[in-house]
């Protein structure tokens, strides 16, 4: 594309920044009126880079940011295998539906898979991980609006998926994921997906997105997946 409407990638990810640290703050602050002492958990902000231009990936790495969200492998390989040589503290999150085929060169690339959602896919994962010696954090998603067309597990299979992640696969479940539906309120699927995690002993929480990520926040979120409040829309 030749004209490109000038982002300010390093503007925007400093205003994304305050109002993470803010409403970290103030759920920080709550909690501990509470009586919740586990509550200060760093919040990470996976930058989302899917279709995004080359010059805006780059302005975020520029300005120091090192972890990345991305929804295909072979787009994501193609973005990100050269640029990974020069950067070793770089984190790439895999957020988008992973096919079993594909789980090899996801092992190979990602850091974190935050789209565990079916015992095939676990099967295979944990099978790749052990072959290629490579343990990476896995996220459950949950399909918090039981929804047809989208990943995840339902909400009443969700105790017994990941304890089978768990226990019988042995993955290295750290939370859990979800993207609620577009037209209905967030926060009660952020408050489902919290308390999914805490009967489960899980402490992290991945949700919130550009339109809502303080949302998240508030309801315990621990990673925001955020694209075009960073970068701008994105290519079609
Ligand atoms: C694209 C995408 C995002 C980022 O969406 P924005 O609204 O641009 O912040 C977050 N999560 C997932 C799973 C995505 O596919």
């Amino acid at each position: 594309m030749d004209h490109e409407p000038f982002i300010d990638v390093a503007a925007n990810l400093v205003a994304a920044i305050d109002k993470i640290t803010k409403a970290q703050a103030a759920y920080t602050a709550v909690r501990s009126a509470l009586g919740d002492s586990k509550s200060a958990i760093d919040v990470t902000l996976v930058a989302v880079s899917k279709r995004q231009p080359d010059a805006r990936i780059d302005s975020a790495i520029d300005a120091g940011h090192r972890v990345f969200g991305e929804n295909r492998v072979q787009e994501a390989q193609a973005r990100w295998a050269a640029r990974r040589d020069g950067l070793p503290d770089l984190t790439l999150h895999l957020i988008g539906p992973l096919q079993t085929n594909k789980v090899a060169d996801a092992v190979a690339l990602f850091d974190v898979i935050e789209v565990v959602d079916r015992p095939k896919l676990a099967y295979a994962l944990a099978a790749e991980m052990a072959a290629q010696n490579r343990h990476l954090e896995c996220y459950i998603q949950v399909n918090t609006g039981e929804e047809s067309q989208k990943a995840g597990i339902l909400p009443n299979d969700a105790d017994a998926f990941i304890a089978l992640c768990r226990d019988d696969i042995g993955l290295d479940v750290v939370g859990l994921m979800c993207i609620p539906p577009i037209d209905e309120e967030a926060a009660l699927h952020f408050a489902l997906l919290q308390t999914i995690a805490r009967r489960n002993g899980l402490s992290r929480l991945s949700m919130g997105m550009s339109g809502d990520f303080e949302e998240a926040i508030a309801f315990g979120a621990t990673s925001v997946r955020v694209g075009s409040a960073i970068f701008g829309a994105r290519q079609p």
